[in-house]
């Protein structure tokens, strides 16, 4: 892929650029650099949601018969990166990132007409119904069982670290519809409504104090076998089509970038040993050591991209930028933690409310360092560990 920037690539980044700057509201920006969770307070993303939608621009990779941009590779890249280094909200992307592409792929035309409009317009949000106690690598191991009642499956089991649910409309789910053969043989792919009765949600909140994770009861739910994708006991195709977007596709460069362009102005702002703690050698070559990975992943990043322009998927080299990603943003925030000291250590989370006016214990930046470092420790958990990822570089890429 080329990666040399054209005038037309060029225009096209000024008119994406010109349109956050003016669509960007200051609270939008200021919830977003607030938050430690993975997505943006849920009134602020469907605020940005609604705005993207109006511009047309909510579901770049889509093919434009159902709503996306007839954009190049370059031009998706390039916006992903400006939304990455713009601040904007990170909206919930379930929907367009996940079940979307699946729904294109594997769904009746019936499901395509149905389900794609309502995750463009925002009127649908979904959560991933994948993982459970005791199944999260060994993900094929699951329990959930859906057993045939007339023209509906009846659902009983859990699902959990569910991020979203309590906001979300539907779920995907993987849910057991045989125990013969292997266990990967047995499983289907199935959409749920939310306010079905019989499921509840309870909620499971993270070291950093964030309402962000659930978990999900399914107690005899009764779901349309018109909602299953794909055929029956072929789930495992499905899901593990899903998890090549789940895990690939973002622009994880530019939100190291922008990470260390805020971790660089805290270690300007901070003083050390009489100076600036930028200038302290120990603390600028760490900082360096960390733009050197971030060039790494931006290089990386542009591989992919290559694979996508292609193949139209990401596919296994995918593994690659979770890994390389998160193992960054979790060494960012570490770094960030140091440099504000002890400043990250003051608890203040009505601090971190969008539009409040409380006066923060140290300067204003440091507010989020601590929550956001330790939202980050799941980063290598979620989405495949990092030893899951290295598993499948060594097998899928590396060929070993
Ligand atoms: C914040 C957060 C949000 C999440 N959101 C969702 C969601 O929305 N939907 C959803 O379905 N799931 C979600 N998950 C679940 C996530 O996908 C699982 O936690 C993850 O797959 C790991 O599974 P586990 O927790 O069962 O850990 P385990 O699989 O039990 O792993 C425990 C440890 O063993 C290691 N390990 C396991 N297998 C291997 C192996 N084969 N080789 C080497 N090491 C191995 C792991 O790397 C890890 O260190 C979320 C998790 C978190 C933390």
């Amino acid at each position: 892929m080329d990666v040399n920037v054209s005038a037309d690539e060029t225009a096209f980044r000024d008119e994406v650029r010109a349109f956050f700057d003016d669509k960007l509201s200051p609270d939008m920006r200021e919830a977003s650099s607030l938050t430690s969770g993975v997505f943006a307070e849920m009134s602020i993303g469907r605020r940005w949601h609604q705005a993207l939608y109006e511009q047309g621009w909510i579901a770049p990779s889509w093919p434009e018969e159902h709503g996306g941009t007839a954009w190049s590779p370059m031009q998706k890249y390039i916006y992903d990166s400006e939304a990455g280094a713009s601040g904007a909200p990170r909206l919930f992307s379930m929907g367009l990132r996940m079940v979307g592409p699946v729904i294109m792929k594997f769904g009746t035309d019936e499901q395509k007409n149905f389900y794609l409009p309502r995750i463009c317009s925002g009127e649908d949000t979904w959560c991933q119904g994948y993982s459970e106690p005791g199944s999260g690598s060994d993900l094929a191991s699951l329990q959930t069982r859906a057993i045939v009642d007339g023209d509906h499956y009846v659902v009983n089991g859990t699902k959990i670290w569910t991020t979203g649910a309590q906001y979300a409309d539907r779920m995907f789910c993987l849910v057991r519809t045989s125990t013969e053969g292997k266990k990967q043989e047995g499983i289907s792919f199935i959409l749920i409504d939310m306010d079905t009765p019989g499921i509840t949600i309870e909620p499971i909140i993270t070291m950093a104090g964030d309402h962000e994770v659930n978990q999900v009861f399914f107690d005899d739910v009764r779901v349309p076998i018109a909602n299953r994708v794909g055929a029956e006991n072929d789930g495992w195709t499905v899901a593990k089509y899903l998890l090549e977007f789940e895990r690939g596709g973002a622009a994880y460069a530019t939100t190291l970038a922008a990470a260390l362009e805020k971790l660089h102005a805290i270690a300007e702002a901070e003083r050390a040993s009489g100076g600036r703690l930028i200038d302290q050698p120990a603390f600028a070559a760490k900082l360096a050591a960390l733009e050197v990975k971030q060039r790494a992943a931006q290089a990386t990043e542009h591989r992919i991209m290559s694979d996508i322009a292609q193949r139209g998927r990401p596919g296994p080299a995918s593994s690659m930028m979770k890994l390389v990603g998160s193992e960054t943003n979790q060494a960012i925030s570490e770094l960030a933690v140091e440099a504000t000291q002890y400043y990250a250590a003051a608890y203040q989370p009505e601090a971190r409310v969008p539009g409040n006016n409380i006066e923060p214990i140290g300067p204003a930046s440091s507010v989020p360092v601590m929550p956001k470092y330790l939202n980050y420790r799941a980063a290598t958990i979620y989405a495949g560990s990092s030893e899951v990822q290295r598993n499948i570089i060594s097998k899928l890429v590396l060929g070993l």
